[in-house]
């Protein structure tokens, strides 16, 4: 699944092409459950004519900030792409929704696996969407102290913790992963037993790994492409996720393992990340 890294990318893509824009056309295939709120035919009605002003992002949200101050917030989950196309680009089956642009392009909404949903949003209902969304770990409003709180002050195992929105917008099970193995944090441990030292080390080496991923225009295991259609680079540089059980940890030679912790595949160095 995309996280903040890929999302921003496709995000950074879309804007130039979509800033502006008026939309003149609004189509929902066969599959109309991509557009989770409100009913296609209201969701049809209130986005034509509308302008984009921009493209931004929230979380693993992708938004489109309209000039009638609607949102539209779309969520890739598993294989969602959007992209910008030439409307004489054949569509396959996996199109499932299209916006016609005033300047003759189209959006095209892919998605093979049909988990991907569309939202339109008034302000009012976006406000309680943004509220719902833990920070965004690259703002500098999040600061050491106000993330070691945050982490202090709940008695929760720290993987599934950092993987919960409504605690921290944007991380998925890989960055959460590399950050955790470079910080030296083992991810079972609890929330309320970090030291402010460690809690201030996890949150450098969430920033580090999500800043580098965004440098490389995210990591593609398989299906995730960026606005314009191309995989990211960031595979490469990952440090754990990528790597095989029993293969030696980078750092210290010790055979990696992998956990079930909440439910999630998590790969670990038991020497570097003590319990
Ligand atoms: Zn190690």
């Amino acid at each position: 699944m995309p996280e903040l890294p890929e999302v921003e990318t496709v995000r950074r893509t879309l804007q130039p092409h979509l800033a502006g824009r008026t939309i003149a056309g609004v189509h929902v295939g066969e599959y109309q459950r991509c557009v989770a709120t409100p009913d296609v035919e209201e969701f049809r009605e209130r986005l034509i004519d509308s302008r984009i002003t921009r493209v931004g992002r929230r979380g693993k949200f992708i938004l489109l900030h309209l000039s009638t101050s609607d949102v539209v917030t779309i969520h890739l989950r598993m294989t969602g792409e959007v992209s910008i196309v030439d409307p004489v680009v054949p569509a396959d089956a996996h199109v499932h929704l299209w916006l016609d642009l005033e300047n003759g392009k189209q959006v095209r909404y892919r998605d093979v696996r049909k988990f991907g949903r569309w939202s339109l949003l008034t302000e009012n209902q976006y406000a309680i969407f943004d509220d719902s969304i833990g920070p965004e770990p690259l703002e500098p409003e999040l600061t050491a102290e106000k993330f070691t709180a945050m982490l202090q002050g709940r008695k929760r195992i720290l993987k599934p913790l950092l993987l919960d929105q409504q605690f921290l917008a944007g991380v998925g099970n890989i960055y959460a992963d590399e950050a955790l193995y470079r910080a030296g944090i083992h991810p079972r441990r609890h929330s309320c037993d970090l030291s402010a030292n460690e809690c201030e080390r996890l949150l450098h080496e969430i920033r580090l790994v999500l800043s580098s991923a965004l440098e490389h225009r995210g990591t593609t295991l398989r299906d995730y492409r960026d606005g314009n259609g191309e995989p990211g680079e960031n595979l490469s540089r990952l440090q754990i996720y990528s790597r095989s059980v029993d293969d030696p940890c980078h750092r210290c030679g010790t055979p990696i393992v992998r956990e079930l912790i909440g439910q999630r595949g998590t790969k670990i160095c038991p020497t570097c990340q003590p319990i």
